[in-house]
């Protein structure tokens, strides 16, 4: 085994095993990080999910027609149809199909307006 040098901590000048910043920092850096990604991927939606969505909304026109399963409200016609994440990107969800809820316009924003992600 050989030993890692230590260098100073960029914040604080801790001497440290880690490659730039101590443990504190490194932490308090991933963790900005994270959220820097974690916003960006939720406002880049992509070309991936956009054709996903339009084929979970086509796929449910066809199943149910212009009939929206409501959100916190009675299912109802709506002809606004728009496909959503059941589970957020930026909390692990993915583009699948069966991360895919399709709602009305009113109900998609009356959900996105409560559970702020
Ligand atoms: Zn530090
Ligand atoms: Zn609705």
């Amino acid at each position: 085994m050989t030993p890692r040098r230590r260098r100073p901590c960029l914040v604080c000048g801790t001497l440290t095993r880690n490659p730039s910043r101590c443990d504190t920092h490194q932490r308090e850096w991933q963790a900005q990080q994270d959220r820097t990604r974690g916003s960006a991927h939720q406002r880049g939606y992509t070309q991936a999910w956009r054709t996903a969505a339009a084929q979970a909304v086509a796929q449910h026109r066809t199943q149910h027609g212009n009939w929206c399963p409501g959100w916190r409200v009675p299912p109802h016609e709506a002809s606004n149809l728009t496909a959503d994440h059941v589970v957020p990107k930026a909390a692990g969800g993915t583009d699948d199909p069966e991360n895919i809820q399709v709602l009305c316009r009113g109900c998609n924003s009356r959900k996105h307006s409560i559970t702020t992600d």
